[in-house]
């Protein structure tokens, strides 16, 4: 017997039939003798509808009724999901935020969690009840609904995973697992079987969206094994069909390079003939900083002649008019020329094997070398190596790493 947090994802509870369906698989769950805590997202683009209508009020709408507002699809999904189950002839409740209570800082429209009270929650499975729980939904000290931010309901479900000790939290998506890339541009993409957290966090924020980075975050903080599964399937979370999401030690076999992503959400702004004097880096990223832009890949040159210097740096897409707003303001900072595009993307190599094995990089310059793909900018870590390429090569990049690291199918 188990202790599980089951999540389902948008597109698993689209409408009644696929609550339903959703529903079948926790009677299975049951059936088979363990305890579930099911969280619930809200239907696929209801949060986007209701986000929509938040800003047809008013741009600068007050947060703390626009987390009243977007955590109201998760709320129906609940209730539905409790009556599904019910209808089965298991016993079933719901319970809101701010039900169990769900805590949290009081940073509305992307609230952290601060405490889940479970002991209820605990008794109610122990005697056989499931819990049917909201995503994204929590309650501030000052007692007001709060959302996680966009994505958030996968946080939830972590987060319940860990204050119930659960022996598995299953997320439930539209994809069967965590692919080496994505499928879409590599058909012969494989299903990684187990993937470290580490390894998880640089595919989850270099692009691959199937779970928020936050959730993974916590979950390695706080041990919670992870799995992403199929919805659509005829599996269930017991049968262990999809990708587990482990500690590195529980990996015996070590992938050199676990995946491969891309990112298309680049920006690259390039500051021509600095003035190279201490200090100027800091005059230059501290104010972006203030300005909420997050700086990702950085490069500086030696200079030549010891006074100027190139600096580039990349942001995101989003970011690019308000950190061009920014540097063009710089007054302590003396440079020539400012460049920007946002004609790149940004290509990464993901593997805690690396660690221990040199000549990983060497082979991702070299494949990229022969296709005749210009590196922009290079950053590694102990488990990634990202470059910035010309956007339009995204695919051919992806598609020569994946072969080059002998990634896809075999069997
Ligand atoms: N419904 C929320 C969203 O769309 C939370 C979630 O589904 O994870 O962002
Ligand atoms: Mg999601």
């Amino acid at each position: 017997m188990a202790l599980i947090v089951a999540k389902f994802g948008g597109t698993s509870v689209a409408d009644v039939e696929r609550i339903e369906r959703a529903a079948e698989k926790i009677v299975r769950e049951v059936e088979a003798g363990n305890q579930v805590a099911v969280v619930v997202s809200a239907m696929s683009g209801v949060t986007n509808t209701l986000v929509g209508y938040c800003g047809e009020i008013s741009k600068l709408h007050d947060l703390r009724e626009y987390d009243v507002v977007v955590s109201s699809g998760e709320q129906i999904t609940s209730g539905l999901m409790a009556m599904a189950l019910q209808k089965r002839g298991i016993a079933a409740r719901s319970w809101l935020g701010w039900q169990i209570p769900f805590k949290t800082n009081d940073m509305h429209g992307k609230a952290r969690i601060t405490d889940i009270q479970t002991e209820e929650l605990k008794k109610r499975l122990g005697s056989g009840e499931v819990a049917v729980v909201p995503g994204f939904q929590g309650i501030t000290e000052a007692n007001r609904i709060s959302t996680l931010g966009r994505g958030g309901s996968d946080t939830s479900a972590v987060a319940l995973a860990a204050a119930l000790e659960a022996d598995r939290c299953d997320i439930y998506t539209d994809v069967d697992g965590v692919y080496t890339t994505d499928p879409r541009i590599v058909p012969q993409a494989r299903k990684i079987k187990k993937i470290s957290f580490e390894e998880m966090i640089e595919l989850a924020s270099l692009g691959s969206k199937v779970l928020q980075t936050r959730s993974v975050e916590i979950a390695m903080k706080q041990g919670v094994k992870l799995q992403v599964l199929s919805s659509f399937e005829d599996h269930i979370g017991s049968d262990m069909p999809g990708t587990l999401v482990v500690q590195e030690s529980e990996i015996m076999e070590e992938e050199l390079v676990s995946g491969i992503a891309c990112s298309r959400d680049e920006a690259k702004i390039t500051l021509l003939r600095v003035s190279d004097v201490p200090g100027v880096a800091s005059k230059v990223f501290s104010p972006l900083g203030k300005a909420g832009v997050n700086v990702d890949m950085i490069v500086q040159n030696v200079s030549a002649d010891g006074q100027f210097t190139d600096m580039t740096f990349t942001v995101s897409r989003a970011d690019l008019p308000r950190a061009l707003e920014v540097v063009e303001k710089l007054e302590e900072v003396e440079y020539e020329k400012i460049l920007s595009s946002d004609n790149v993307s940004k290509v990464s190599v993901v593997g805690v094997g690396m660690i221990s094995h040199p000549g990983v990089a060497e082979k991702m310059f070299t494949t990229l070398a022969n296709k005749g793909i210009n590196i922009q900018v290079i950053s590694t870590s102990e488990i990634k190596i990202s470059v910035l390429i010309e956007e339009d090569y995204t695919e051919l990049a992806v598609r020569a790493l994946h072969a080059a690291y002998g990634l896809e199918e075999t069997a």
